[in-house]
């Protein structure tokens, strides 16, 4: 399935040029944003309610249905005057239960279909409560939306694909649509094409994919947007792999155990180099206080706490680890003091050859 379009709906020229030139694609949707939820005050948050109808009548004409965005009752009611059938609930508003809640009642007893894009926050109960909120207003046409997870500090990614998270919804509603947008998590064109062939390779459903006629001048996600044609060649060379073949069902499984693995790894780095920043921090404590590196006490304390947390893992593994971990430490701060010292002496030559050649 592809949904594409631009990330805002900003004139009748800019939406229909940009629907015009993926056509060729066969979308089964055109997306719009027409209420745009922004994170800073002062920015383009779309054109509002006045976009509805030329949009919609564009779509009509162009013989594909429209989608777009409801962040409240008072847009559900507007969509469904409007004769929108189709809406997305966006991140910053999956994350927040009464806003799910208030959509929800507003489209009860409605034929609309409805897509979830994740919380903005990785949590799993949070992004199927929502779906769940759906499905009792009675909500047939239901899927989700995986657009990645905000991180803290500068990621490779505009949000954090943590693939496990889609893989355990898929796990929880095995018979669900499960799309991802490729261009929220990666936040630059250039990585649009990567996370659209993971996806693939993980067996989400379809792609939600954002396009302009012109990004670098679209008024929202200009970075990530892709030019009608550079979507197209991302489409044609997108590998498609076979899940025919009992090969591809294991291969399949063997990938989503591997994106899982990804996943808890690049968690253990992250949490490791957090680690090595506090260490640091307690460094730089130590140093200003002359207090000692090494604290015998706290690390017998260390190697037994966690060596009793870890109730599912060889003690032997365990105890090398934290060698490491607490090794590491040592270097980094034992590091710091050795600059420190070092800059020390260098002041005291320079002092000392100040005095003596009088410069
Ligand atoms: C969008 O699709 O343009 C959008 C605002 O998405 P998200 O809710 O994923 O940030
Ligand atoms: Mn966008």
């Amino acid at each position: 399935m592809l949904i594409a379009g631009p990330c805002s709906a900003e004139s009748p020229q800019q939406f229909s040029e940009s629907i015009q030139g993926i056509l060729p694609a066969q979308p089964d949707l055109i997306r719009a944003g027409i209420w745009k939820p922004r994170t800073k005050p002062g920015q383009f948050e779309g054109l509002g309610v006045s976009a509805l109808g030329w949009t919609h009548e564009i779509a009509q004409q162009l013989g594909v249905p429209l989608m777009v965005e409801v962040g409240s009752a008072e847009h559900v009611e507007q969509v469904l005057e409007a004769g929108i059938r189709h809406v997305w609930i966006g991140a910053r508003t999956t994350v927040n239960p009464f806003m799910v809640q208030e959509i929800a009642t507003a489209l009860e007893g409605s034929a609309i279909a409805v897509l979830v894009k994740n919380p903005v926050s990785p949590d799993i109960e949070l992004w199927s409560g929502a779906i769940e909120r759906l499905s009792k207003a009675g909500i047939k046409q239901l899927g989700a939306v995986h657009r990645g997870f905000t991180g803290y500090g500068r990621t490779l990614y505009r949000n954090h694909p943590s693939w496990e998270i889609p893989i355990e919804l898929r796990r929880r509603y095995p018979d669900m649509l499960i799309l991802c947008d490729p261009s929220h998590i990666s936040g630059d064109r250039l990585l649009v094409p990567e996370v659209a062939q993971m996806a693939l390779d993980l067996e989400f459903d379809g792609l939600m994919v954002e396009s302009h006629v012109s990004p670098d001048s679209a008024l929202s996600d200009a970075k990530q947007q892709l030019t009608p044609q550079a979507l197209l060649d991302m489409l044609a060379r997108l590998v498609h792999r076979n899940l025919q073949s009992t090969d591809g069902v294991v291969n399949a499984r063997l990938e989503q155990l591997r994106a899982q693995i990804d996943g808890v790894d690049a968690q253990i780095i992250s949490l490791l180099q957090e680690r090595m920043m506090l260490v640091d921090d307690i460094g730089s404590v130590k140093e200003e206080f002359d207090i000692t590196i090494l604290q015998h006490e706290r690390w017998t304390e260390i190697l037994k706490t966690r060596q009793s947390w870890a109730t599912q893992l060889n003690p032997d593994f365990v105890r090398q680890m934290l060698f490491l971990i607490h090794q590491e430490s040592i270097d980094r701060q034992a590091e710091r003091f050795r600059h420190a010292r070092a800059s020390e002496l260098l002041d005291e030559v320079r002092h000392i050859q100040k005095k003596a050649f009088n410069f």
